[in-house]
């Protein structure tokens, strides 16, 4: 399944669906359909590899099945880069479970609506592969779950035509306050970063944290 550029320039943003297993039965779609951004360029593997399942916290998933999305992210140096994955309903306390960093190293899932969870990338390929000022998320798409799936591709469409992290951080402020606390305090927890490392969230999520 070959790279699908929509639209030119910067910023550069890619898109992942299909990791592994059966996820693209939930997740392909969504960037089959997806259309150019506004401004600068969308790139889209909407399959990256249905044959097996290995997860992405396996090292070896990069070099192996998921090789295509290290070549990608080489060669187009995105400002902003998304996964598309899917959970079975049973493992949702799991993923959001605040533990989950304890368990298996990365942060948890944070719940948005219709049951969608927003989470960074496996620590492996956001460091090697992104600068900090990299946007770097994954949304989890509930099995199954119509809803979700559309809810999904709703925030999709808006995330594509973001440029930065700035932008996303302001987005999330307004449209799930709650939740960006705990990307906010993700980020920073991961990099070792203080507030005043973060000038551009003084004025909006600082204000917020003192009332
Ligand atoms: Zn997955």
């Amino acid at each position: 399944m070959p790279l699908k550029i929509l639209g030119s320039g910067r910023p550069m943003r890619l898109f992942v669906a299909g990791l592994h297993g059966n996820e693209w039965k939930d997740t392909s779609s969504i960037l089959e359909n997806i259309e150019a951004p506004k401004t600068g360029t969308l790139a889209v593997i909407p399959l990256v590899n249905k044959e097996n399942y290995i997860s992405t916290l396996d090292d070896n998933y990069f070099i192996d099945i998921g090789q295509k999305i290290i070549t990608a992210i080489e060669e187009l140096e995105p400002e902003v880069y998304i996964e598309l994955h899917s959970y079975s309903a049973e493992n949702q306390t799991k993923l959001t479970d605040p533990e989950r960093i304890n368990r298996v190293g990365v942060p948890a899932f944070s719940q948005l609506d219709n049951d969608v969870l927003l989470g960074s990338v496996v620590p492996y390929i956001r460091k090697k592969y992104f600068p900090m000022e990299a946007l770097c998320l994954t949304f989890e798409i509930q099995k199954g779950n119509p809803d979700s799936k559309k809810c999904t591709a709703l925030l999709i469409d808006r995330v594509k035509e973001l440029s930065s992290k700035e932008e996303f951080i302001k987005f999330m402020l307004q449209r799930y306050p709650e939740q960006a606390k705990k990307v906010i305090e993700d980020y920073k927890n991961f990099y070792g970063l203080q507030n005043e490392d973060l000038p551009y969230l003084q004025d909006q999520y600082m204000t917020e944290n003192k009332k």
